[in-house]
């Protein structure tokens, strides 16, 4: 029998470690302030952004939304940015990803002031990552996953772990964490060319689906056993559903958990987890500033 991770459940409890957080940083002084700047108005990133904000609110967190028109131009928000980097209310600053099509998103990231990187893409975070130095910030969904991972009980030290997908989002900075020292797993990457993927995931102790292709692993790409962390969020049509559509990770949940020893569900997985480390990536800022 499979176990299913609830990520909602370890979300909860990470939030519940954030609001004892905040409020010792409020005793000090310090309220820590994340600030979340959206361009244009794709439909998903508004959502993102309004959990985001909220839950920056049910924590005591002071966020700011700012929101800027699609024709905005690389230097308008090059400018936000120099502003946030120099506002001292303003722990962590985050642009909401994908901006449109003008935007050199690559130029932004790398405008941030590093210690204020929550979402720890600006090379010096990356580069710390790679280096085990614990001063920069992880990426909020690898290191969600990792903390799932940890929730569950599951031992990696030696584990053969198996991520499929290599994005600096995702795949490549869990790759980093789940071989660096302390996890110590023996880590395969895969990606679009990679050949006889199958016969690679069923080599996993641990697999990590990061790819963006609705339940693409099947239950015979899974040793039994494996423990199965599903990254994928897909939108599927669903003419059952009110909405139309329902929400589907990278695994084929049905068939593929009945073989697992552990596994997260979409949704309900590792969605949750993204924002709460989010929450625990400003407070850290917070508290070094
Ligand atoms: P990207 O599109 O940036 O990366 C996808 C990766 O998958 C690439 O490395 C790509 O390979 C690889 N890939 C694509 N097709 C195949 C294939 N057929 N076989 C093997 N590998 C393949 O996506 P992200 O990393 O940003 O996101 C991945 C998924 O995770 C998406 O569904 C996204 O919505 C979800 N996500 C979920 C989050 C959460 O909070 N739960 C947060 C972020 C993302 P190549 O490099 O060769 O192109």
């Amino acid at each position: 029998m499979s176990k299913v991770i609830d990520g909602k459940a370890v979300a909860a409890t990470v939030l519940e470690e954030c609001r004892r957080e905040v409020d010792s940083l409020k005793a000090k002084g310090v309220t820590p302030g994340l600030a979340v700047v959206l361009v244009g108005e794709d439909p998903a990133s508004m959502v993102y952004v309004g959990s985001k904000v909220r839950t920056c609110g049910d924590l005591g967190i002071h966020s700011r939304k700012i929101e800027l028109p699609t024709e905005t131009t690389q230097e308008e928000l090059l400018k936000v940015v120099a502003e946030l980097n120099a506002d001292p209310a303003i722990h962590g600053i985050l642009v909401q990803s994908p901006p449109p099509e003008q935007i050199d998103e690559e130029e932004i990231v790398r405008a941030l002031d590093p210690a204020k990187d929550v979402d720890g893409f600006h090379p010096e975070n990356v580069a710390k990552l790679a280096l085990e130095d614990p001063t920069g910030f992880v990426p909020c969904t690898p290191a969600g996953c990792m903390r799932l991972i940890k929730e569950a009980g599951i031992e990696t030290s030696g584990a053969n772990a198996v991520v499929i997908g290599r994005s600096m989002i995702v795949g490549k900075p869990m790759a980093l964490l789940l071989m660096a020292k302390g996890s110590d797993a023996t880590v395969t990457v895969a990606h679009s060319r990679s050949r006889d993927l199958p016969a690679i995931c069923r080599e996993a102790d641990i697999l990590v689906a990061a790819v963006g292709r609705p339940e693409m692993v099947k239950a015979d790409w899974v040793k039994d056993g494996a423990v199965v962390i599903d990254v994928g969020i897909n939108r599927v049509e669903d003419p059952s559903r009110k909405s139309g559509y329902r929400l589907t990770g990278d695994v084929a949940y049905e068939e593929v958990a009945p073989k697992c020893k552990a596994i997260t569900p979409v949704p309900g997985g590792v969605g949750p987890m993204t924002i709460a480390m989010l929450m625990k990536n400003t407070i850290a800022a917070a508290s070094r500033a």
